[in-house]
């Protein structure tokens, strides 16, 4: 699996599957763009610990939110390491809660961040990638809630479920010019975000899981490293990596 020459922007790059993303793409000998939006010194550190390794990283804040700032983050990595090649729509938050006590500000920041989050980040990639005339990689980080729906995340299975549908139009869009788009729906993953949930919602999500332990982040890499280095004859698809929960 060989990215070297290659850059990829890896949003939320601070967090537990982006940083395990961003390790693995610059093991392979990819130049990483560390975008996070508050989270500073967990960027910089795995920043040095990329170099440290002989590596290429830089840290670039931006709030995926707004488009400008995506169209800021897309500029200074290009201004940086001279191309753009790999985008990993990674950043994503959680705001759970039954429907009937779901206050609209969880709705909104949800979809915000998760959906239009990525529309905005593709969006500002999607010129400088076509001009660049040598194809690309899209991988959109979902969820298997995103298939499947789960109770108390409406919110969050909405977006991720438009996430995929986002995705396979995409990758019917942007076929011809050699741009695979793929999502990968992770299960229940080790990182900060599911450290929040109760050991009742974990002991219950084990229970489901055949391979009877939590997915790690490096789980998940494994599979974005493949679809970033992989030769692009796979594209429009959904891989879950979930170790079977949602079988
Ligand atoms: P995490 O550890 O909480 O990390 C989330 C990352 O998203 C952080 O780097 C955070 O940056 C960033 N982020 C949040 N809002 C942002 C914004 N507005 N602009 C830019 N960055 C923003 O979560 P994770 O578990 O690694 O999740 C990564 C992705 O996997 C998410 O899309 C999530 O929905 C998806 N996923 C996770 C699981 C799981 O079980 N963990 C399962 C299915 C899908 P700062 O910290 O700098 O704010």
């Amino acid at each position: 699996m060989d990215l070297n020459g290659k850059t990829a922007i890896i949003t939320g790059a601070s967090g537990g599957i982006g940083r395990a993303t961003a390790l693995s793409l610059a093991g392979a000998g990819a130049s990483v763009v560390l975008n996070y939006s508050s989270n500073r010194e967990a960027a910089e550190e795995i920043k040095e610990k990329i170099l440290n390794s002989g590596g290429s990283a830089e840290t670039f804040k931006a709030d995926v939110v707004d488009y400008s700032q995506c169209e800021i983050l897309v500029k200074s990595a290009i201004d940086h390491f001279k191309r753009i090649d790999i985008l990993i729509n990674n950043a994503g938050i959680t705001r759970d809660n039954l429907l009937a006590r779901m206050k609209a500000e969880e709705w909104h920041a949800v979809i915000d961040t998760n959906l239009n989050g990525v529309y905005n980040c593709c969006r500002a990639v999607i010129k400088p990638l076509l001009k660049q005339k040598s194809g690309g990689r899209i991988i959109n980080i979902a969820s298997v809630a995103g298939i499947y729906g789960n109770s108390g995340q409406a919110n969050y299975a909405a977006a991720k479920g438009g996430v995929i549908a986002f995705t396979r139009s995409l990758a019917k869009e942007l076929g011809s010019r050699d741009i695979t788009v793929n999502a990968v729906a992770p299960g229940f993953i080790e990182t900060e975000m599911t450290d929040q949930l109760s050991d009742q919602v974990k002991k219950q999500a084990l229970e489901h899981i055949a391979l009877g332990r939590f997915g790690k982040p490096e789980d998940v890499a494994e599979v974005i490293l493949f679809l970033a280095s992989s030769s692009g004859y796979v594209s429009g698809q959904v891989i879950a990596v979930d170790g079977s929960l949602s079988m």
